[in-house]
């Protein structure tokens, strides 16, 4: 039966599948080596209160600068490192940087507004999820609310007990969590209830034509109705035009992040940033 298999596989792998195949070995093993080697970096987006314009949060992005091909996005590299299981060492890395960062601006007389980390499932369900957060938090004196976590749908729906004991010691240390990419996963929506959430990041695909296609606009609309009624913070995420951001202001979203505000911007450039923007009267910031 073996050897069946075996048969059924050797005609699975077309030759350009074995190629594809050694190429994705290679990325991975470029990929370690990135990790350890700091190819990596995080870039940070402001995300501003649509009706204060104060500034109520970034979110950090790890990026690749690879020595020969350079600077890679992370969908071209997110996904092998979720398949491999490097995601799990990927977002220590991440985790360690982002609060890193947050000490030194803070040590530079800084303000950082509450900064949101992408968590992969992988990270989620490790058994040491929570507790390396709140090392890294002692580590850099940071207080648990100066940092909030990222899940997309489909990773708060990997129904484990693992998963859910770690979303409530989140909740208990006292940082935020917010749900990415809201209404793209396939999911029921039970998981509100059952965690606790603190916003919704309404998808850039449906910020993308809010304006002019009636359908993307119901579908804010009852988004922005679901987390009012659950006492949940909006936001939308891609917003590019002042008129994204008045048609979701419109709508009641609270606030917004994407281009329109600003792009990703280097931690030098963030810093000039936070020096100039008005920053939110909730300040997190040391423990
Ligand atoms: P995401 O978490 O939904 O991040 C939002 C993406 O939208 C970012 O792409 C951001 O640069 C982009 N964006 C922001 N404003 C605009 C805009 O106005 N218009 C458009 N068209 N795009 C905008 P990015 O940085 O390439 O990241 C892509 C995805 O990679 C992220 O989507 C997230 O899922 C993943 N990712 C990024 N950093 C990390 C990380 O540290 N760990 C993990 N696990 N995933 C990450
Ligand atoms: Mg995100
Ligand atoms: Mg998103
Ligand atoms: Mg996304």
């Amino acid at each position: 039966q073996a050897k069946q298999q075996g048969q059924r596989l050797l005609r699975f792998f077309s030759p350009e599948m074995t190629q594809r195949a050694r190429e994705r070995l290679h990325l991975e093993a470029e990929l370690r080596r990135a990790i350890t080697h700091d190819e990596l970096f995080l870039v940070y987006q402001p995300q501003v209160n649509l009706t204060t314009s104060k500034l109520v949060g970034m979110e950090a992005l790890v990026r690749w600068r690879h020595p020969e091909r350079g600077l890679i996005p992370p969908n071209a590299f997110i996904p092998l490192a979720e398949e491999s299981g490097l995601v799990v060492s990927l977002g220590d890395w991440v985790l360690r940087a982002a609060c890193r960062q947050l000490r030194a601006w803070l040590d530079a007389g800084l303000t950082p507004p509450r900064t949101a980390i992408n968590i992969s499932a992988a990270q989620l369900s490790e058994d040491q999820f929570v507790g390396r957060i709140a090392e890294q938090l002692r580590l850099y004196v940071l207080s648990p609310q100066s940092i909030e976590v990222e899940l997309t749908e489909t990773c708060v729906m990997v129904d484990s007990e693992r998963s859910f004991q770690s979303l409530a010691e989140l909740h208990a240390l006292g940082v935020h969590l917010s749900i990415d990419d809201f209404g793209t996963g396939y999911s029921s929506l039970a998981y509100l209830q059952q965690i606790a959430v603190n916003k919704l990041k309404i998808d850039l695909s449906f910020v993308r034509d809010v304006t002019t296609n009636p359908n993307n606009a119901a579908i804010v609309r009852a988004i922005i109705a679901l987390g009012k009624s659950l006492d949940l913070e909006i936001i939308a995420e891609g917003v590019e035009s002042p008129e994204q951001a008045d048609h979701l202001r419109s709508l009641g979203c609270d606030s917004i992040q994407g281009y329109l505000i600003s792009r990703p911007l280097p931690a030098d450039e963030m810093a000039a940033w936070l020096r100039q923007w008005p920053a939110s009267s909730e300040q997190t910031g040391q423990a």
